[in-house]
């Protein structure tokens, strides 16, 4: 007889066993670090059995994980993940931003994939202790963060292809220079309609690993023709959906006359970023008068809704593109200079400071609730 899961125990921080490594490392020098190649002293591992619910939650010395050769997360992708930062602050506070975001989109994310939800609160404990215990990767220098990976992994030893009865949910940690070495810097996007990340009913609105091994072979080739991301398409009127792997805003001026920030809708085909959901918070208190931002425009309307190439085609030919930018976690935003389409460039003037002032403001605001300069609930003691 199959057990009710609802009777299974959930997932249960107080039950935290922790195994110091008895091996620390040294932290390589900050300005050595290369994205996602240095990995801290701990990780968290949590099993899940579907009879007997969630284990015992580890902190242990970070190692291989064992791994039986037909588990399915590795044939089906039967896995899904989430990226977050742990920020130091001038005072030396360490925190999270907007956690229980990443901790709500990861359960989506593992329903959509057969794999079991957990108590995001009980999840976001369990971060903090091990983000406590490695606090002191966390570059001091500014800019840099404590990168936090959690995952899920489906790792029922069989080539059956079906809901997993076993899970492993585990976070490991990365300390991460910052995003812009120098001075922003735009970067030039390819339009790319032979490729398709995401399409109604799919799986693009959900962090799930496969979405990501076939947008690879897509990037090199924009890297080939000259261009740095795929700036990604969908359908015969090719709809603007991501840039790369971030969220995509571009500020227009209307027809009226206003100044419009526009986010494709997310219509289950756009990944609901935790950036993209602070910017157009941020829009919206400023555009209300709920919450005025100093260098956001006082005529702004904020939407979430479809944008074509068309559009984006005429708005240019028009003078009126004023700003495109990426929004992740990553960058926080990635000013576009350049669009690549149908054999031209669409050129978006980013001024001599790199980024047009909606992109830049963004970025203060954003960065400022992140490293402790504009106080925030966003920002999650650790
Ligand atoms: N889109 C995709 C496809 C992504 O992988 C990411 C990174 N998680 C984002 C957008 C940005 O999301 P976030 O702001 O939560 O980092």
């Amino acid at each position: 007889t199959v057990p009710d899961p609802s009777t299974l125990p959930g997932l249960d921080a107080s039950k935290l066993k922790v195994t110091p490594n008895p091996d620390l490392k040294t932290p390589p020098p900050s300005d050595q670090l290369t994205f996602g190649t240095t990995f801290t002293d701990h990780m968290l591992t949590i099993p899940w059995n579907s009879a007997t619910g969630w284990g015992e939650p580890h902190i242990k010395p970070f190692g291989d994980i064992p791994m039986h050769p037909g588990s399915m997360g590795i044939h089906y992708a039967i896995s899904a993940f989430e990226g977050m930062k742990a920020y130091r602050d001038a005072s030396g506070r360490v925190t999270l931003f907007r956690p229980d975001k990443n901790m709500a989109r990861l359960n989506r994310s593992v329903a959509r994939i057969t794999m079991p939800t957990f108590d995001g609160a009980e999840m976001i404990t369990l971060i903090k202790e091990l983000v406590k215990l490695d606090a002191h990767w966390i570059p001091t220098e500014p800019g840099h963060s404590l990168y936090v990976r959690p995952i899920m992994l489906g790792t029922q030893p069989t080539l059956y292809v079906g809901p997993t009865n076993e899970a492993l949910l585990y976070v490991i940690c990365s300390p991460v220079g910052p995003y812009y070495k120098t001075a922003i810097k735009p970067v030039a996007l390819l339009g790319t309609d032979m490729y398709t990340r995401a399409a109604p009913g799919g799986t693009g609105g959900y962090k799930v690993a496969a979405n990501y091994a076939p947008a690879i072979v897509p990037q090199l080739e924009a890297e080939a023709a000259g261009y740095d991301q795929n700036l990604w398409l969908l359908g015969p009127e090719h709809v603007l959906t991501e840039v790369g792997s971030m969220n995509l805003f571009l500020v227009l001026k209307t027809k009226d006359g206003k100044t419009e920030l526009v986010t494709p809708d997310l219509a289950d085909i756009i990944l609901p970023g935790v950036t993209r959901d602070s910017i157009l918070a941020l829009a919206r208190a400023h555009a209300s008068g709920e919450a005025k931002i100093a260098g956001l425009p006082a005529d702004l309307v904020v939407s979430e809704r479809k944008i074509t190439m068309a559009e984006v085609k005429e708005a240019a030919a028009e003078g009126r593109l004023l700003e495109v930018f990426g929004a992740g976690t990553a960058a926080v935003v990635s000013p576009v200079g350049r669009i690549g389409w149908e054999g031209k460039d669409i050129v978006v003037d980013c001024g001599k400071e790199g980024a047009g002032p909606v992109t830049r403001t963004m970025l203060r605001e954003i960065e400022g609730r992140q490293y402790g300069r504009i106080p925030s609930e966003w920002a999650v003691v650790v």
